[in-house]
């Protein structure tokens, strides 16, 4: 793995690429290599205060006079300038984030799509009349919110972002967005990119900093009129807090323990061949993994054979290697959290049965690298089946019948994402509805998709994003009474 220099990368604020304030700076690192790669600004609550006081104007200036079609030129704009440099921002993403190139280039895809479905629905925000008695007229109509404050994790930087802003900006609104501070680039290239597409100055601005100083004090932001957080159960809490003191509008997308159920009469190499996607991908770092697998008990030894020599042929590596299926983990620590969990649930009673420790290849050692793990005979309610590992780490587990695994796979505090493997129609959809989860697939491992609203039950978030529901979340529905009476206005005939 080649080292690279380290690029100086600056902030979008007010239409123009700045320094922070304080011209303090972070680096940036590559988990493949943990080699610097990059500076990126430090901002401080007064580059905040900059960046939402200049989405503020733009929204009350030039964004709000700008019509939904035109919106929908500039998103489409938008969209032409990321196509023509796909493979850069595939390889940018994949040096920052330590993803698979092949992961990396899907993702920016599935980018597009987002942004190109957003980018003609403005025009399609539409609200009712409304049955109204003689001499009224109801109408309501949908206006946008004014400044979103928009936070995003580290483990999908650019289509985070881009979920984040494409409805955003359809809906009319502007917006000041905070990329984690492991992965800044991507973000920060985009905001570059909506300036070169012709959005105006102010209605996009990327700022890089701490969560904790600097995300928390945006959330709080009286000037801000909604919150779009995606990332740790635990930090949602704090955002819902922050946000309620001035009541903002507040869309959480957090974590997840998605559970993946195979029944007996399951197609087994679909199931064992999904199933691995749906945890492995992107090393587990994913809010909706499926990192919790029942096993139906008259198929269990045999699934757990072949997920368990299947896992350990994924290649894992140097993620510009486009023959490589899995990248880096995002840190160090992240890295030895997973294998904190991994020692635990051993201790806990799981039986090893594959990957478990780092790869061998000494080329690998001065990166994050972690081969599949697979942990068999757990029990539902062991630590290692109940909290987030959000690593590559698949914990399978036993059950009888469909009461039982419905009522494990709802043991959870979680209530993102599930898979359904089987080949019985009626039980399929039985299942699905009964889990409790925003998002659940029938025999396959997809979860999201552009257009689907996505988005979690319980303490996986509030709200959905992806979907036309998103489009609505940011704007305030407003009612409107027309008096269409001739008759004089009078009611206590004064
Ligand atoms: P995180 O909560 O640590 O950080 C997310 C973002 O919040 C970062 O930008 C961070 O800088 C910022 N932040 C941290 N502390 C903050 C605070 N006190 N106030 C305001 N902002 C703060 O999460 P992470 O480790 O970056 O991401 C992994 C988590 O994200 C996992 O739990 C995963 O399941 C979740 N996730 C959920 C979805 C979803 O759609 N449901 C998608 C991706 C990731």
């Amino acid at each position: 793995m080649a080292a690279v220099d380290a690029k100086q990368y600056r902030m979008v604020i007010d239409g123009r690429l700045v320094d922070s304030a304080s011209g303090e700076t972070m680096d940036v690192v590559n988990p493949a290599t943990n080699d610097v790669i990059a500076t990126v600004p430090r901002a401080s609550r007064q580059d905040v205060d900059r960046a939402v006081a200049a989405a503020r104007a733009a929204f009350e200036g030039s964004w709000s006079r700008v019509s939904a079609s035109k919106r929908n030129r500039l998103l489409m704009k938008l969209s032409d300038l990321i196509r023509d440099r796909i493979d850069e921002i595939a390889a940018l993403e994949t040096l920052n984030s330590g993803k698979a190139i092949s992961s990396s280039g899907a993702e920016i895809l599935g980018a597009l799509e987002d942004l190109e479905f957003y980018a003609g629905s403005g025009t399609k925000l539409m609200g009712e009349t409304i049955p109204a008695p003689y001499g009224l007229l109801y109408y309501t109509v949908r206006q946008p919110l004014g400044v979103a404050g928009q936070i995003i994790p580290w483990n999908y930087p650019f289509l985070m972002a881009m979920w984040k802003i494409a409805p955003a900006l359809a809906a009319g609104n502007t917006l000041v967005l905070k990329p984690a501070s492991l992965t800044p680039l991507t973000a920060l290239l985009l905001g570059e990119l909506c300036l070169e597409a012709g959005i105006p100055a102010g209605t996009v601005n990327i700022i890089s900093g701490p969560g904790a100083s600097v995300g928390s004090y945006l959330a709080g932001h009286p000037d801000v009129a909604k919150v779009a957080f995606t990332g740790e159960t635990a930090t949602g809490r704090l955002i819902l807090q922050l946000a309620a003191q001035t009541m903002k509008r507040v869309t959480l997308e957090l974590g997840g323990k998605s559970p993946n159920v195979v029944f007996a009469d399951a197609d087994l190499d679909d199931a064992v061949n999904g199933s691995l996607f749906a945890i492995f991908y992107n090393s587990g770092q994913s809010c909706e993994a499926r990192s919790r697998l029942f096993v139906q008990q008259d198929v269990y030894e045999r699934f757990v054979d072949r997920f368990a020599s299947a896992a350990e042929r994924i290649k894992v590596g140097d993620p510009f290697d486009p023959e490589m299926q899995v990248g880096a983990i995002i840190s160090r620590s992240q890295l030895e959290s997973i294998e904190g969990y991994i020692r635990l649930g051993i201790e806990e009673g799981a039986r090893l049965v594959a990957g478990g420790k780092r790869p061998d290849d000494p080329s690998l050692g001065r990166g994050n690298f972690l081969l599949p793990t697979v942990l068999a005979d757990v029990a539902n309610a062991m630590r290692v089946a109940q909290e987030e590992i959000f690593g590559p780490v698949a914990v399978i587990i036993p059950f009888k019948d469909e009461a039982e695994v419905i009522r494990m796979a709802n043991e959870s505090i979680y209530g993102l994402a599930g898979t359904v493997w089987t080949r019985d129609l009626g039980r399929a959809h039985r299942v699905a509805g009964a889990i409790e989860t925003g998002v659940i697939g029938i025999n396959t491992f997809a979860t999201a998709m552009p257009g689907l609203p996505f988005g979690g039950f319980k303490q996986s978030g509030i709200g959905r994003e992806r979907g036309l529901e998103t489009l609505k979340q940011y704007t305030e529905l407003k009612s409107v009474l027309v008096n269409t009476s001739p008759r004089p206005v009078n009611p206590w005939n004064l």
